[in-house]
């Protein structure tokens, strides 16, 4: 239904102050296919949100936002097929999954939003991805209302990337997913810090012990949006080639590099702003966490603008020391196009 209350400042794990032109809480498909009308007819943009823990939200936001709010989850087969609604959080899906034995989510705990978000930016968490368990993607286009399902093969996934950020960027509103989970998937630890926690014994490890292990390290390095509002990893990881990263290795002792692909390899974003002498540092209300490089945090900046200006800062010195290019990873409403 169509909300009063415009304010989106509690919505988005960054606190920052922002309003939407109309807002609708979309608890059913009704709901939706009512929202969807609305939007139609005032000719404003839909932008669907989750928990908003990945978006950097404007002042004034000229859209109607749709806050998803869908539940319900069951089982398609014996096989561990599972349809989950969008509006579903995603941590309490993960805990439930593996204690109810299945395996495959349990690196990807604690991940804050919803689970009609993942797919968007294909989550990502201590080596594994959420793209291999997508059985398919539900959705709804924007355009006429219509459902559309879309295979793994045609979400196109990529690293933090996927087809909901380009040939459908703004263009459908995801209603539900189907994962396929396993009862005897090889378990990944290979993550570094991750094999230090688990039993030494590899058949000792439990996909349990995997996920308690994944909740601890996420708790001990990540500042809680709650207490410290941020909206996780500011900038993707840059992926350079080969030759790029083997001179920058050279250049810089200790840069942090990983396999991307033939004949590419990612860097580690955190390590090069750590080296630019970002750590800790502050303006206009705005942070680099002092522990963890990769986090902007809102110390009361409050606005898009300052969080986008530090960010950019930010880029710009990366850029003119290492000759990387980083880019944002959350997405930007209504601060340029
Ligand atoms: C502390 C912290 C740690 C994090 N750690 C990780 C991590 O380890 N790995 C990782 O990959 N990410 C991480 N993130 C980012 C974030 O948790 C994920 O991107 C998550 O999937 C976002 O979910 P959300 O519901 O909050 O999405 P929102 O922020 O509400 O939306 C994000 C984008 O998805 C779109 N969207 C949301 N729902 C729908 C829908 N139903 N249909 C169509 N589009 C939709 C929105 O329009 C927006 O463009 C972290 C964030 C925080 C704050």
């Amino acid at each position: 239904m169509l909300h009063a209350e415009r304010q989106l400042q509690r919505r988005n794990t960054l606190r920052l102050r922002s309003r939407a032109a109309a807002l609708s809480v979309i608890d059913s498909p009704a709901d939706l296919e009512r929202a969807l009308a609305e939007a139609r007819q005032s000719g404003l943009p839909v932008l669907p949100l989750g928990e908003g823990s990945n978006v950097v939200l404007a002042e004034e936001l000229a859209a109607h936002v749709l806050l998803l709010r869908l539940r319900g989850c069951r089982w398609l087969d014996r096989r561990g097929l599972l349809r989950v609604a969008a509006g579903e959080s995603w941590h309490p899906l993960v805990a439930w999954t593996v204690a109810c034995g299945w395996r495959g989510l349990e690196n990807l705990a604690l991940i804050p939003g919803t689970v009609g978000a993942a797919p968007v930016q294909n989550i990502g968490a201590y080596g594994r991805e959420l793209a291999p368990f997508v059985h398919a993607v539900h959705a709804v286009r924007i355009a006429d209302g219509e459902p559309v399902s879309l295979s793994r093969a045609a979400c196109r996934f990529g690293y933090r990337d996927s087809i909901f950020k380009h040939a459908l960027r703004d263009r459908v509103v995801i209603t539900a997913v189907d994962l396929q989970l396993s009862r005897d998937l090889p378990l990944e630890v290979s993550y570094p810090g991750l094999r230090d926690r688990l039993p030494a014994a590899i058949e000792a490890i439990t996909p349990q012990a995997v996920f308690d292990a994944v909740v601890a390290l996420r708790r001990g390095k990540l500042p809680d949006p709650l207490r410290e509002p941020n909206a996780g990893s500011f900038f993707k990881n840059p992926v350079v080639s080969l030759e790029q990263a083997e001179d920058l290795q050279a250049a810089c002792p200790g840069l942090p590099v990983f396999e991307a692909g033939e004949g590419r390899r990612k860097l580690a974003a955190g390590w090069l702003i750590e080296q630019a002498g970002w750590k800790g540092i502050e303006r206009e209300g705005i942070a680099v966490h002092p522990r963890h490089a990769l986090v902007l945090v809102n110390r009361g900046g409050d606005s898009a603008a300052r969080v986008l200006a530090l960010a950019a800062a930010i880029a710009e010195s990366v850029r003119a020391r290492f000759g990387v290019e980083l880019e944002i990873e959350p997405r930007c409403y209504g601060s340029g196009p």
